[in-house]
């Protein structure tokens, strides 16, 4: 089997990447994806939160370009009369933070405002005076970005696996299991069950198997898998309407139905495929940190959870995104999201599509996102989180 991109990985990413080769007129385009019910992926477990809040500004500029595309996705990807309803919610992004991190955060805002994103910056009255039923003594800053918000992640995934499929790319249920070079270009991949596939370009799209995939063809990658837990909880009386939370704790909140979807980030989980969900977690750290937050959350009931891995990249939270110029010339890795794939992906597709078809960023400049700073060992972190 010959074909012009071979995209290994079908979730999120890799269906992303599909859709913009195909706008882009790239006629073979297959997709290797083993597993069509996503159990283990990322992107169905995601909170699906979409914002322009951000330190750099390619993370800016990517969200810019990704959220008005995922807030008219339907007109992007209906096909045969169906058109998916990702049920976007504009209902904001606030960050809020304690003393010391308030540069930061108007640091950002500033490079957010320069960038014409529609953001506000307030103190702590302000805050207070916002959202009285939120704890804010300990706050001194916060920003709102009202034009963000969140969606159904599972929605994007099967639009864009739809859509793509429509264009006529060739999904092939299967796995890779080695990767095969010549000078300095991948030149097949094995599959565990079909026949071997050849094509000119292949892109590494396979989320937190990405390492292992890059390995086989002798490239490093600072990507483990780190696991995260969401839980949807409901309490007795709901909050009025609000954007999505983060704090200083790196809590999230923000509501989901008839209740809210929560989640806090433990940067120093032990790194591995681990999908089992951790009953003191919840209790012990999550919850305690909702109800020091939001005090009516100290009545809540737990409803459900369950844990998804991020793709955490080591060396800086980003995105790796590109070849190795010189020793894998056609080996395009885009992984290393640490949790914000979801939301770029459509920049991420398009600029994969650019990289291949014209050999260079056209839209959005991504090159400091690159593989280069990983052989370099220097890191260019994102400091928007928090
Ligand atoms: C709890 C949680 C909350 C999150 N919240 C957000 C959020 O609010 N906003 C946001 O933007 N992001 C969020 N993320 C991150 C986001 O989910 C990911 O960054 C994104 O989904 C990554 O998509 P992907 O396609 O690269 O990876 P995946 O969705 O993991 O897809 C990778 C695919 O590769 C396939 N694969 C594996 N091995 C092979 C192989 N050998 N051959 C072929 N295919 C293979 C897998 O089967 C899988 O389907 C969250 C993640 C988690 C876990």
């Amino acid at each position: 089997m010959s074909h012009d991109v071979a995209i290994i990985g079908g979730g999120v990413t890799g269906c992303a990447a599909a859709y913009f080769l195909k706008a882009a007129g790239v006629t073979k385009v297959c997709v290797i994806e083993p597993d069509p019910t996503y159990a283990k992926a990322s992107t169905p477990v995601a909170t699906g939160g979409c914002r322009r809040l951000f330190g750099l500004p390619e993370n800016i500029r990517m969200s810019q370009f990704s959220i008005p595309f995922l807030k008219d996705f339907a007109s992007h990807v209906a096909v045969d009369g169906y058109a998916p309803d990702v049920q976007w919610r504009e209902r904001g992004y606030l960050f809020v933070v304690g003393a010391g991190h308030d540069k930061a955060l108007e640091k950002n805002y500033r490079l957010e405002k320069e960038l014409g994103v529609n953001v506000e910056l307030m103190d702590r009255a302000a805050i207070a005076a916002r959202y009285p039923w939120m704890r804010t003594d300990d706050l001194a800053a916060g920003v709102l970005s009202p034009e963000d918000g969140w969606l159904d992640p599972n929605s994007v995934l099967q639009g864009l696996r739809k859509k793509a499929q429509a264009m006529g790319v060739e999904f092939i249920r299967d796995r890779v299991v080695d990767v095969y070079t010549a000078g300095a270009r991948v030149s097949e991949l094995e599959l565990a069950a079909g026949p071997k596939v050849t094509a000119d370009s292949v892109i590494n799209a396979a989320g937190c198997w990405s390492g292992s995939i890059a390995k086989l063809a002798g490239m490093d990658l600072p990507v483990n898998p780190m696991r995260r837990f969401e839980h949807f909880v409901e309490i007795s009386q709901a909050l009025p309407p609000m954007p999505l939370i983060k704090d200083p704790d790196r809590l999230v909140i923000r509501p989901e139905g008839t209740g809210y979807s929560v989640g806090l980030v433990k940067s120093d989980e032990p790194r591995g495929f681990n999908f089992d969900v951790d009953p003191g977690w919840f209790q012990d750290v999550v919850w305690p940190a909702c109800a020091s937050r939001i005090p009516a959350f100290e009545a809540l009931k737990l409803r459900r959870e369950w844990a998804g891995l991020y793709d955490e990249n080591e060396l800086d939270g980003n995105m790796i995104l590109g070849n190795w110029p010189g020793r894998l010339d056609n080996f395009y890795v885009a992984c290393g999201f640490s949790g914000h794939g979801l939301m770029h992906a459509p920049a991420v597709g398009r600029a994969l599509a650019e990289l291949i078809v014209k050999g260079r960023f056209e839209t959005i400049d991504l090159s400091r996102m690159g593989y280069r700073r990983v052989v370099d060992n220097a890191p260019y972190p994102e400091t928007g989180i928090i």
